[in-house]
Protein backbone atom coordinates (compact mmCIF):
# COMPACT_ATOMS: atom_id res chain seq x y z
CA UNK A 1 0.00 0.00 0.00
CA UNK A 2 2.44 2.49 0.81
CA UNK A 3 4.75 1.25 -2.00
CA UNK A 4 1.74 2.19 -4.37
CA UNK A 5 1.16 5.18 -2.69
CA UNK A 6 4.81 6.12 -3.30
CA UNK A 7 4.30 5.38 -7.02
CA UNK A 8 1.46 7.51 -6.97
CA UNK A 9 2.75 10.09 -5.62
CA UNK A 10 5.46 10.22 -7.63
CA UNK A 11 3.43 9.38 -10.98
CA UNK A 12 0.91 12.82 -9.59
CA UNK A 13 4.18 14.98 -9.25
CA UNK A 14 5.48 13.69 -12.64
CA UNK A 15 1.91 14.15 -14.21
CA UNK A 16 1.51 17.48 -12.48
CA UNK A 17 5.00 19.11 -14.31
CA UNK A 18 3.82 17.30 -17.37
CA UNK A 19 0.22 19.50 -16.87
CA UNK A 20 1.84 22.92 -16.65
CA UNK A 21 3.77 22.26 -19.66
CA UNK A 22 0.21 21.42 -21.22
CA UNK A 23 -1.08 24.56 -19.71
CA UNK A 24 1.66 26.59 -21.81
CA UNK A 25 0.89 24.96 -24.89
CA UNK A 26 -2.38 23.88 -24.86
CA UNK A 27 -5.04 24.90 -27.21
CA UNK A 28 -7.81 27.18 -26.59
CA UNK A 29 -10.58 25.94 -24.32
CA UNK A 30 -14.12 24.60 -26.10
CA UNK A 31 -16.52 27.68 -26.32
CA UNK A 32 -19.35 27.58 -23.50
CA UNK A 33 -21.75 24.23 -24.03
CA UNK A 34 -24.97 24.98 -25.09
CA UNK A 35 -26.64 25.73 -21.69
CA UNK A 36 -30.01 24.09 -22.57
CA UNK A 37 -28.67 20.44 -23.58
CA UNK A 38 -28.13 19.22 -20.02
CA UNK A 39 -26.39 16.66 -18.47
CA UNK A 40 -26.83 14.52 -20.74
CA UNK A 41 -24.85 16.54 -23.26
CA UNK A 42 -22.18 17.17 -21.34
CA UNK A 43 -21.51 13.38 -20.15
CA UNK A 44 -22.06 12.33 -23.62
CA UNK A 45 -18.40 14.76 -23.74
CA UNK A 46 -16.59 12.93 -21.27
CA UNK A 47 -13.45 12.27 -20.97
CA UNK A 48 -10.29 9.72 -20.40
CA UNK A 49 -11.32 11.29 -16.87
CA UNK A 50 -14.74 9.72 -17.19
CA UNK A 51 -13.29 6.60 -19.62
CA UNK A 52 -11.70 4.45 -16.81
CA UNK A 53 -8.14 5.08 -15.66
CA UNK A 54 -6.77 4.00 -12.64
CA UNK A 55 -8.54 5.23 -9.97
CA UNK A 56 -7.04 8.31 -8.55
CA UNK A 57 -4.72 8.38 -11.81
CA UNK A 58 -7.26 10.58 -14.08
CA UNK A 59 -5.76 13.39 -16.73
CA UNK A 60 -6.70 16.22 -16.53
CA UNK A 61 -6.14 19.07 -19.04
CA UNK A 62 -5.92 22.54 -17.62
CA UNK A 63 -7.38 25.58 -19.19
CA UNK A 64 -5.87 28.51 -18.61
CA UNK A 65 -8.14 31.25 -17.72
CA UNK A 66 -8.72 34.03 -20.03
CA UNK A 67 -7.52 32.10 -23.02
CA UNK A 68 -9.69 33.13 -26.24
CA UNK A 69 -13.10 31.29 -26.53
CA UNK A 70 -13.45 30.06 -30.19
CA UNK A 71 -17.08 29.87 -31.86
CA UNK A 72 -18.72 26.86 -32.92
CA UNK A 73 -21.91 26.27 -33.96
CA UNK A 74 -22.49 22.80 -33.19
CA UNK A 75 -22.25 20.22 -30.82
CA UNK A 76 -20.68 17.73 -32.70
CA UNK A 77 -18.13 20.39 -33.77
CA UNK A 78 -17.50 21.12 -29.88
CA UNK A 79 -17.22 17.42 -29.42
CA UNK A 80 -14.49 17.15 -32.19
CA UNK A 81 -12.71 20.15 -30.78
CA UNK A 82 -12.62 18.46 -27.54
CA UNK A 83 -11.29 15.33 -28.95
CA UNK A 84 -8.76 16.99 -30.86
CA UNK A 85 -7.44 18.95 -28.41
CA UNK A 86 -7.33 15.34 -26.00
CA UNK A 87 -5.13 13.96 -28.46
CA UNK A 88 -3.32 17.28 -29.19
CA UNK A 89 -2.40 17.46 -25.61
CA UNK A 90 -2.46 13.52 -24.70
CA UNK A 91 -4.00 12.79 -21.11
CA UNK A 92 -0.94 13.56 -18.62
CA UNK A 93 -0.03 9.92 -17.68
CA UNK A 94 -0.59 9.51 -14.26
CA UNK A 95 -1.19 12.92 -13.72
CA UNK A 96 -3.87 15.71 -12.24
CA UNK A 97 -3.32 19.15 -12.29
CA UNK A 98 -5.39 19.56 -8.85
CA UNK A 99 -3.08 19.13 -5.58
CA UNK A 100 -5.35 15.85 -4.38
CA UNK A 101 -6.59 12.73 -5.66
CA UNK A 102 -8.93 12.52 -2.76
CA UNK A 103 -7.85 8.77 -1.91
CA UNK A 104 -8.20 8.22 1.77
CA UNK A 105 -5.53 9.98 3.98
CA UNK A 106 -4.82 9.30 7.28
CA UNK A 107 -7.59 9.75 9.71
CA UNK A 108 -8.82 13.19 10.85
CA UNK A 109 -11.86 12.60 12.94
CA UNK A 110 -14.13 9.34 13.92
CA UNK A 111 -17.25 9.22 11.91
CA UNK A 112 -19.94 7.42 12.75
CA UNK A 113 -22.40 6.43 10.40
CA UNK A 114 -25.24 9.12 11.55
CA UNK A 115 -22.71 11.85 10.80
CA UNK A 116 -23.29 11.41 7.42
CA UNK A 117 -26.39 12.35 5.17
CA UNK A 118 -27.06 10.47 1.97
CA UNK A 119 -29.23 11.70 -0.78
CA UNK A 120 -30.56 9.24 -3.01
CA UNK A 121 -32.20 11.02 -5.96
CA UNK A 122 -35.03 9.11 -7.93
CA UNK A 123 -38.17 9.56 -9.57
CA UNK A 124 -41.65 7.56 -9.14
CA UNK A 125 -40.71 5.64 -12.18
CA UNK A 126 -38.09 3.95 -10.85
CA UNK A 127 -38.99 2.97 -7.15
CA UNK A 128 -39.40 -0.43 -8.82
CA UNK A 129 -37.15 -0.48 -11.20
CA UNK A 130 -34.00 1.01 -9.64
CA UNK A 131 -34.82 1.83 -5.95
CA UNK A 132 -35.96 -1.50 -4.57
CA UNK A 133 -32.33 -2.94 -6.12
CA UNK A 134 -30.83 -0.46 -3.70
CA UNK A 135 -33.18 -0.60 -0.90
CA UNK A 136 -32.56 -4.75 -1.03
CA UNK A 137 -28.67 -3.98 -1.27
CA UNK A 138 -26.45 -1.16 0.43
CA UNK A 139 -29.54 0.65 2.01
CA UNK A 140 -30.46 -1.97 3.89
CA UNK A 141 -27.25 -1.70 5.78
CA UNK A 142 -27.15 1.74 6.31
CA UNK A 143 -30.81 2.90 6.62
CA UNK A 144 -29.82 5.69 9.28
CA UNK A 145 -27.94 7.36 6.73
CA UNK A 146 -30.02 7.35 3.47
CA UNK A 147 -32.92 9.74 2.55
CA UNK A 148 -34.46 9.16 -0.58
CA UNK A 149 -35.69 12.27 -2.24
CA UNK A 150 -38.72 11.55 -4.77
CA UNK A 151 -41.33 13.13 -6.43
CA UNK A 152 -44.82 10.79 -5.80
CA UNK A 153 -46.11 9.03 -3.25
CA UNK A 154 -45.43 5.38 -3.13
CA UNK A 155 -47.31 3.57 0.38
CA UNK A 156 -45.10 0.60 -0.56
CA UNK A 157 -42.05 2.29 -0.35
CA UNK A 158 -43.41 4.39 2.75
CA UNK A 159 -43.82 0.72 4.54
CA UNK A 160 -40.18 -0.06 3.57
CA UNK A 161 -38.26 2.72 4.83
CA UNK A 162 -39.15 5.51 6.86
CA UNK A 163 -36.50 8.44 5.39
CA UNK A 164 -38.67 9.38 1.56
CA UNK A 165 -39.00 12.74 1.13
CA UNK A 166 -41.12 13.72 -1.46
CA UNK A 167 -40.04 16.98 -2.50
CA UNK A 168 -42.95 17.92 -4.94
CA UNK A 169 -40.41 18.79 -7.61
CA UNK A 170 -41.97 17.91 -11.05
CA UNK A 171 -41.26 14.59 -12.20
CA UNK A 172 -39.70 15.70 -15.28
CA UNK A 173 -35.66 14.92 -16.48
CA UNK A 174 -35.76 18.50 -17.18
CA UNK A 175 -32.66 20.76 -15.58
CA UNK A 176 -35.26 22.78 -13.66
CA UNK A 177 -37.09 19.78 -11.63
CA UNK A 178 -33.40 18.13 -10.94
CA UNK A 179 -32.34 21.32 -9.56
CA UNK A 180 -35.70 21.34 -7.79
CA UNK A 181 -34.50 18.07 -5.85
CA UNK A 182 -31.17 19.14 -5.36
CA UNK A 183 -32.10 22.15 -3.47
CA UNK A 184 -34.54 19.93 -1.19
CA UNK A 185 -31.81 17.85 -0.73
CA UNK A 186 -29.70 20.64 0.46
CA UNK A 187 -31.80 22.41 2.60
CA UNK A 188 -32.88 18.86 4.60
CA UNK A 189 -29.34 18.26 4.74
CA UNK A 190 -28.66 21.81 6.83
CA UNK A 191 -31.88 20.71 8.67
CA UNK A 192 -30.11 17.59 9.68
CA UNK A 193 -27.55 18.79 11.48
CA UNK A 194 -24.93 16.59 10.17
CA UNK A 195 -21.30 16.32 9.26
CA UNK A 196 -21.33 15.38 5.55
CA UNK A 197 -23.81 16.01 2.85
CA UNK A 198 -23.34 13.17 -0.33
CA UNK A 199 -25.89 13.18 -3.00
CA UNK A 200 -25.78 9.80 -5.62
CA UNK A 201 -28.62 8.97 -8.11
CA UNK A 202 -30.64 5.85 -8.16
CA UNK A 203 -28.30 3.73 -10.25
CA UNK A 204 -25.26 4.23 -7.92
CA UNK A 205 -24.65 1.66 -5.29
CA UNK A 206 -22.19 3.36 -1.81
CA UNK A 207 -20.06 1.28 -0.27
CA UNK A 208 -20.82 3.00 2.82
CA UNK A 209 -17.86 1.40 5.22
CA UNK A 210 -15.49 3.04 1.82
CA UNK A 211 -17.20 6.33 1.89
CA UNK A 212 -16.59 6.59 6.26
CA UNK A 213 -12.99 5.87 5.30
CA UNK A 214 -12.50 8.73 2.94
CA UNK A 215 -14.36 11.39 4.45
CA UNK A 216 -13.12 10.40 8.09
CA UNK A 217 -9.93 11.48 6.64
CA UNK A 218 -11.09 15.15 5.93
CA UNK A 219 -12.11 17.79 9.10
CA UNK A 220 -16.07 18.22 7.84
CA UNK A 221 -15.64 21.97 9.70
CA UNK A 222 -13.23 22.46 6.49
CA UNK A 223 -14.16 23.56 2.84
CA UNK A 224 -14.17 19.73 1.32
CA UNK A 225 -16.31 19.18 -2.19
CA UNK A 226 -15.25 15.70 -3.04
CA UNK A 227 -16.07 13.67 -6.44
CA UNK A 228 -15.31 13.01 -10.06
CA UNK A 229 -15.30 14.99 -12.88
CA UNK A 230 -17.19 13.37 -16.25
CA UNK A 231 -15.09 16.19 -18.31
CA UNK A 232 -11.70 16.26 -18.59
CA UNK A 233 -11.19 20.12 -18.59
CA UNK A 234 -13.23 23.00 -16.30
CA UNK A 235 -16.58 23.43 -17.57
CA UNK A 236 -16.98 26.85 -19.94
CA UNK A 237 -20.56 28.54 -18.87
CA UNK A 238 -22.02 31.73 -19.29
CA UNK A 239 -23.04 33.81 -16.53
CA UNK A 240 -25.78 35.90 -15.74
CA UNK A 241 -24.36 38.81 -13.81
CA UNK A 242 -27.78 40.97 -14.82
CA UNK A 243 -30.40 41.96 -16.83
CA UNK A 244 -28.41 42.25 -19.75
CA UNK A 245 -24.79 41.76 -18.72
CA UNK A 246 -23.29 37.97 -19.25
CA UNK A 247 -19.57 37.12 -18.69
CA UNK A 248 -18.14 33.98 -19.28
CA UNK A 249 -17.17 31.51 -16.21
CA UNK A 250 -15.09 28.12 -16.12
CA UNK A 251 -14.77 25.40 -13.06
CA UNK A 252 -15.08 21.99 -12.77
CA UNK A 253 -17.74 20.02 -11.35
CA UNK A 254 -18.18 16.63 -9.85
CA UNK A 255 -20.10 14.41 -11.63
CA UNK A 256 -24.18 14.05 -10.22
CA UNK A 257 -24.21 10.13 -11.68
CA UNK A 258 -20.89 9.28 -9.59
CA UNK A 259 -21.74 11.08 -6.71
CA UNK A 260 -20.22 13.35 -4.51
CA UNK A 261 -19.63 14.43 -0.84
CA UNK A 262 -19.57 18.44 0.66
CA UNK A 263 -18.61 18.74 4.29
CA UNK A 264 -20.93 21.05 6.81
CA UNK A 265 -18.09 23.77 6.32
CA UNK A 266 -18.74 24.20 3.04
CA UNK A 267 -22.14 23.75 2.90
CA UNK A 268 -22.85 26.21 5.37
CA UNK A 269 -21.00 28.52 3.77
CA UNK A 270 -22.78 27.89 0.20
CA UNK A 271 -26.08 28.84 1.93
CA UNK A 272 -26.61 32.21 0.15
CA UNK A 273 -26.78 30.68 -3.13
CA UNK A 274 -28.10 27.46 -2.24
CA UNK A 275 -30.58 27.48 0.44
CA UNK A 276 -34.30 28.12 0.85
CA UNK A 277 -35.03 28.97 -2.91
CA UNK A 278 -31.62 30.56 -3.78
CA UNK A 279 -29.86 27.17 -5.57
CA UNK A 280 -32.95 27.64 -8.56
CA UNK A 281 -32.34 31.33 -8.98
CA UNK A 282 -28.42 30.24 -8.88
CA UNK A 283 -29.29 27.26 -11.35
CA UNK A 284 -31.20 29.98 -13.77
CA UNK A 285 -28.16 31.97 -13.35
CA UNK A 286 -26.11 29.79 -15.60
CA UNK A 287 -28.69 27.69 -17.08
CA UNK A 288 -26.88 24.33 -16.19
CA UNK A 289 -28.31 21.19 -14.78
CA UNK A 290 -27.98 20.49 -10.85
CA UNK A 291 -24.47 19.17 -10.39
CA UNK A 292 -22.55 21.84 -12.62
CA UNK A 293 -24.69 24.49 -10.52
CA UNK A 294 -22.68 22.87 -7.04
CA UNK A 295 -19.52 23.06 -8.79
CA UNK A 296 -20.49 26.64 -9.76
CA UNK A 297 -21.12 27.90 -6.35
CA UNK A 298 -18.17 25.64 -4.81
CA UNK A 299 -15.39 26.60 -7.57
CA UNK A 300 -16.32 29.63 -9.50
CA UNK A 301 -18.26 31.44 -6.35
CA UNK A 302 -16.52 30.26 -2.95
CA UNK A 303 -12.91 29.79 -5.17
CA UNK A 304 -13.16 26.23 -3.18
CA UNK A 305 -11.34 23.53 -5.66
CA UNK A 306 -12.65 20.28 -6.13
CA UNK A 307 -11.03 17.43 -5.03
CA UNK A 308 -10.96 14.97 -7.26
CA UNK A 309 -11.15 11.43 -6.28
CA UNK A 310 -11.25 8.29 -7.95
CA UNK A 311 -12.79 6.05 -5.87
CA UNK A 312 -16.50 7.60 -7.22
CA UNK A 313 -18.21 5.84 -10.17
CA UNK A 314 -20.64 6.63 -13.13
CA UNK A 315 -21.35 4.57 -15.86
CA UNK A 316 -19.89 6.99 -18.30
CA UNK A 317 -16.45 5.44 -17.67
CA UNK A 318 -15.76 1.67 -18.27
CA UNK A 319 -16.79 0.25 -15.27
CA UNK A 320 -15.33 -2.96 -16.26
CA UNK A 321 -12.12 -1.85 -15.45
CA UNK A 322 -12.31 -1.24 -11.71
CA UNK A 323 -10.34 -4.17 -10.35
CA UNK A 324 -12.37 -6.96 -8.89
CA UNK A 325 -9.50 -6.93 -6.08
CA UNK A 326 -10.25 -3.19 -5.25
CA UNK A 327 -13.39 -3.24 -5.07
CA UNK A 328 -13.75 -3.20 -1.14
CA UNK A 329 -11.96 0.57 -1.70
CA UNK A 330 -14.58 2.26 -4.06
CA UNK A 331 -16.53 4.52 -2.73
CA UNK A 332 -19.66 4.35 -5.21
CA UNK A 333 -20.70 2.34 -8.71
CA UNK A 334 -23.14 2.24 -10.73
CA UNK A 335 -24.43 0.69 -14.05
CA UNK A 336 -26.20 1.22 -17.23
CA UNK A 337 -25.14 2.12 -20.59
CA UNK A 338 -21.42 3.50 -21.88
CA UNK A 339 -20.66 4.07 -25.46
CA UNK A 340 -24.17 1.67 -26.59
CA UNK A 341 -22.84 -1.27 -24.50
CA UNK A 342 -24.47 -2.41 -21.32
CA UNK A 343 -21.80 -1.41 -18.46
CA UNK A 344 -21.49 -2.77 -15.03
CA UNK A 345 -18.45 -3.91 -12.64
CA UNK A 346 -16.74 -6.90 -13.46
CA UNK A 347 -17.42 -9.64 -10.71
CA UNK A 348 -17.66 -13.23 -10.67
CA UNK A 349 -20.87 -14.92 -8.93
CA UNK A 350 -22.67 -15.43 -6.51
CA UNK A 351 -25.54 -14.59 -9.22
CA UNK A 352 -24.85 -14.49 -12.92
CA UNK A 353 -25.13 -11.41 -15.28
CA UNK A 354 -28.17 -12.57 -15.95
CA UNK A 355 -29.99 -12.53 -12.50
CA UNK A 356 -27.78 -9.43 -11.91
CA UNK A 357 -27.39 -7.45 -14.43
CA UNK A 358 -26.08 -4.09 -12.44
CA UNK A 359 -24.09 -7.08 -10.60
CA UNK A 360 -25.12 -4.77 -7.22
CA UNK A 361 -26.14 -8.03 -5.71
CA UNK A 362 -22.71 -9.95 -6.45
CA UNK A 363 -21.11 -6.78 -4.99
CA UNK A 364 -23.12 -6.74 -2.09
CA UNK A 365 -22.33 -10.12 -1.11
CA UNK A 366 -18.29 -9.48 -1.58
CA UNK A 367 -18.87 -6.64 1.06
CA UNK A 368 -21.26 -8.25 3.59
CA UNK A 369 -21.21 -12.34 3.10
CA UNK A 370 -23.58 -12.36 6.40
CA UNK A 371 -26.47 -11.24 4.07
CA UNK A 372 -29.10 -13.59 4.54
CA UNK A 373 -29.94 -14.23 0.89
CA UNK A 374 -26.11 -14.13 0.34
CA UNK A 375 -25.52 -17.81 -0.85
CA UNK A 376 -23.61 -19.25 2.23
CA UNK A 377 -21.33 -21.82 -0.31
CA UNK A 378 -20.11 -19.29 -2.73
CA UNK A 379 -16.39 -18.37 -3.51
CA UNK A 380 -15.38 -15.27 -4.55
N1 LIG B 1 -34.34 11.24 -12.69
C1 LIG B 1 -35.32 12.08 -12.21
N2 LIG B 1 -36.38 12.37 -13.02
C2 LIG B 1 -36.50 11.84 -14.27
C3 LIG B 1 -35.49 10.98 -14.75
C4 LIG B 1 -34.40 10.71 -13.93
O1 LIG B 1 -35.24 12.55 -11.08
O2 LIG B 1 -37.48 12.14 -14.94
C5 LIG B 1 -33.21 10.92 -11.82
C6 LIG B 1 -32.94 9.43 -11.76
O3 LIG B 1 -33.76 8.84 -10.80
C7 LIG B 1 -31.47 9.40 -11.44
C8 LIG B 1 -30.93 10.67 -12.11
O4 LIG B 1 -32.06 11.51 -12.35
O5 LIG B 1 -31.24 9.48 -10.06
C9 LIG B 1 -30.22 10.38 -13.41
O6 LIG B 1 -31.10 9.69 -14.27
P1 LIG B 1 -30.59 8.59 -15.30
O7 LIG B 1 -29.66 7.63 -14.62
O8 LIG B 1 -31.80 7.98 -15.95
O9 LIG B 1 -29.84 9.47 -16.38
P2 LIG B 1 -28.31 9.78 -16.65
O10 LIG B 1 -28.23 11.27 -16.52
O11 LIG B 1 -27.46 9.04 -15.66
O12 LIG B 1 -28.07 9.28 -18.04
MN1 LIG C 1 -27.65 7.20 -14.60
Amino acid sequence: MLKRCGRRLLLALAGALLACLLVLTADPPPPPVPAERGRRALRSLAGPSGAATAPGLEAAAAVAPGAPVREVHSLSEYFSLLTRSRRDAGPSPGGASRPADGRPRPPAEPLAPSDVFIAVKTTKKFHRARLDLLLETWISRHEEMTFIFTDGEDEALARRTGHVVNTNCSAAHSRQALSCKMAVEYDRFIESGRKWFCHVDDDNYVNVRALLRLLGSYPHTQDVYLGKPSLDRPIQATERVSENTVRPVHFWFATGGAGFCISRGLALKMSPWASGGHFMSTAERIRLPDDCTIGYIVEALLGVPLVRCGLFHSHLENLQQVPASELHEQVTLSYGMFENKRNAVHIKGPFSVEADPSRFRSVHCHLYPDTPWCPRTAIF
